[in-house]
């Protein structure tokens, strides 16, 4: 690395310690699991959390998407090695007797017969994933007695998040973000959900990248060849222009839903009309607002 490079690494990882600082992601006796994926984000957040002393340990959900997923694992495999950080590693198959692809395309065929079809854009095979792994990754985390469940999510996925969640026009459904979610104690909305921290919040996908590739970290920065999120694809492809236009307005966006959130949640949050009470699914024994919860109703196709 070169002294510019260097410099520009020690930036990205102050950065980082002072979302942890500002928004009190991490306490000192906390147990994490880093969710990875075998993606740039992922891995660049295990390896600055273990770089920064934490006690820290690799979750990842083998998926079978085939090869992208498999090399994605081999990834993972060899960091976890190199880098000598304990890796918990489940697969779907084992767990639920199928992988996403085939829940999906089970889920589909179940949509489009009981005659409430779906659109194409609405039942993405994202959506399915997106329910298996947040299941299995909050189950694990569980399991594994963590106290913090760590993602790679950056300031790109959030603002396209935050703007997805507006233009669909469910202030509620924005809730759930922000650096640190779920699991507070105290907190009877979020019970049997292991605390989420997102310590990239406000880091670009550029930044790190650029990180990534200075250290050298051998990842996949393809998006993964699955993936089917139209709405998605769309918002991110605006923000990218617009953020060319309008340099700061990817952190604008997601500063200013930081400010509205704590009104968000008076409104909308926990005991407020409409607003269910959080259980446990009669089937699986995970957190759910309904009586079968979410992945339940995937896999068992009810
Ligand atoms: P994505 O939903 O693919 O945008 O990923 C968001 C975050 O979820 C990643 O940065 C990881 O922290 C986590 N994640 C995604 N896929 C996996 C996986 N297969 N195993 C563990 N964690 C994952
Ligand atoms: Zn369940």
């Amino acid at each position: 690395m070169s002294m510019i490079e260097q410099k520009r690494a020690k930036a990205f990882e102050n950065k980082i310690k002072r979302t942890i600082e500002r928004y009190g992601l991490i306490d000192k006796d906390d147990k994490i699991l880093v969710a990875c994926s075998g993606g740039k984000d992922s891995t660049v957040l295990l390896y600055i959390l273990h770089k920064l002393g934490y006690d820290v340990e690799a979750l990842s959900i083998d998926l079978h998407l085939g090869e992208h997923s498999s090399q994605n694992m081999d990834n993972v495999r060899r960091f976890c090695k190199k880098h000598k950080i304990r890796l918990h590693l489940f697969d779907i198959k084992k767990m639920l007797g199928k992988g996403i692809i085939e829940l999906d395309k089970e889920s589909r065929g179940n949509r489009s017969g009981k005659g409430g079809r779906k659109s194409r854009k609405e039942s993405s095979i994202c959506m399915t994933c997106g329910i298996v792994k947040r299941w299995a990754l909050n189950r694990k985390a569980r399991e594994l007695k963590a106290t913090k469940l760590a993602t790679g999510h950056n300031l790109n996925d959030e603002s396209e998040t935050v703007l997805m969640n507006l233009l669909k026009g469910n202030p509620e459904i924005g809730l759930n973000m922000g650096p640190m979610t779920g699991g507070h104690r105290n907190d009877k909305s979020s019970r049997g959900f292991v605390q989420r921290i997102k310590p990239l919040y406000f880091c670009t996908n550029e930044e790190v990248r650029e990180y990534s590739e200075y250290l050298g970290f051998s990842v996949l920065y393809e998006p993964c060849p699955h993936s089917s999120n139209v709405f998605r694809r769309k918002i991110r492809r605006e923000l990218i222009e617009l953020e060319k236009e309008y340099p700061g307005v990817r952190l604008r966006l997601v500063k200013n839903f930081l400010k509205l959130l704590p009104k968000l949640s008076k409104d909308y949050g926990a005991g407020k009309a409409g607003e269910k009470n959080i259980g446990v699914c009669e089937l699986c024994g995970e957190p759910s607002r309904n009586r079968v919860c979410r992945l339940c109703s995937l896999v068992n196709k009810r």
